[in-house]
């Protein structure tokens, strides 16, 4: 997979790629990411790339020139599955949004700065608009960093167990069941028996039984 990443700050983007799981991914040419610094693509003599809202009011738009231009000439070169835009009034990103992106080929995400950008570039080219929660941020680099996690450890062979992601929180709608490592005593605290017995089906059991109580008391809205 190649996710193409368009931004204002490129420095903002770098550090969860260059750690861990995302890290490896990149090591083993599972994905490529490649990020862009959108204001390369002003043609203006002060590099801009924003400019006042039409109509007043307070903020910054950024321009439709620069992107326009930076999207034209990725689009020229390879066809893209989906061009996102992070924005917070767009479709609230879950599981079932990264499986569907995991399995892309070619992925573009434009960042958003300042108000976010002119609508004709939303109207004109994007064909996704994802939002991380219900609050703002001042750049789309952290979220399209949090979403970019999200696919990457979906592709087959990131993750070095591949079954580990579907037993996830959210994969089969309920919350994961609670984890538990060696001692199997601790302050008094014992490992529940099941986990202990090596029988399997009753592992199995135990495990959906308590994603099933988690799900009911943390997030019952999921069991709907
Ligand atoms: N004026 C916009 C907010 C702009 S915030 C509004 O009121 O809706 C600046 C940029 O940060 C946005 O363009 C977007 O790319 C990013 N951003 C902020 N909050 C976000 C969220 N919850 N989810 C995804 N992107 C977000």
């Amino acid at each position: 997979m190649r996710i193409d990443i368009i931004t204002l700050h490129p420095e903002l983007i770098q550090s969860p790629f260059s750690a861990s799981i995302l890290k490896r991914a990149i090591d083993n040419k599972l994905v490529e990411i490649i990020v862009h610094q959108l204001r390369d693509y002003s043609k203006d003599k002060h590099k801009r790339v924003d400019d006042t809202q039409f109509g007043g009011g307070a903020g910054m738009v950024m321009s439709v020139l620069p992107i326009s231009s930076i999207i034209d000439k990725l689009c020229s070169e390879r066809i893209y599955d989906e061009i996102i835009y992070m924005s917070p009034d767009g479709a609230r990103f879950n599981q079932a949004m990264a499986n569907q992106l995991s399995i892309c080929g070619n992925v573009m995400i434009l960042c958003g700065h300042y108000k976010g950008v002119d609508q004709r570039i939303r109207d004109l080219y994007i064909t996704k608009e994802i939002s991380i929660g219900d609050f703002v941020l001042s750049g789309g680099e952290l979220p399209a960093a949090l979403v970019c996690d999200a696919i990457i450890r979906l592709i087959p062979g990131v993750l070095g167990d591949e079954t580990s992601a579907l037993t996830d929180s959210f994969q089969d709608g309920l919350l994961a069941p609670p984890v538990y490592t060696r001692p199997a005593e601790w302050r008094g605290l014992v490992v529940p028996e099941v986990l202990l017995s090596g029988h399997a089906q009753n592992i199995e059991n135990w495990r959906h039984d308590q994603a099933i109580k988690r799900t009911k008391k943390i997030r019952p809205d999921l069991l709907k």
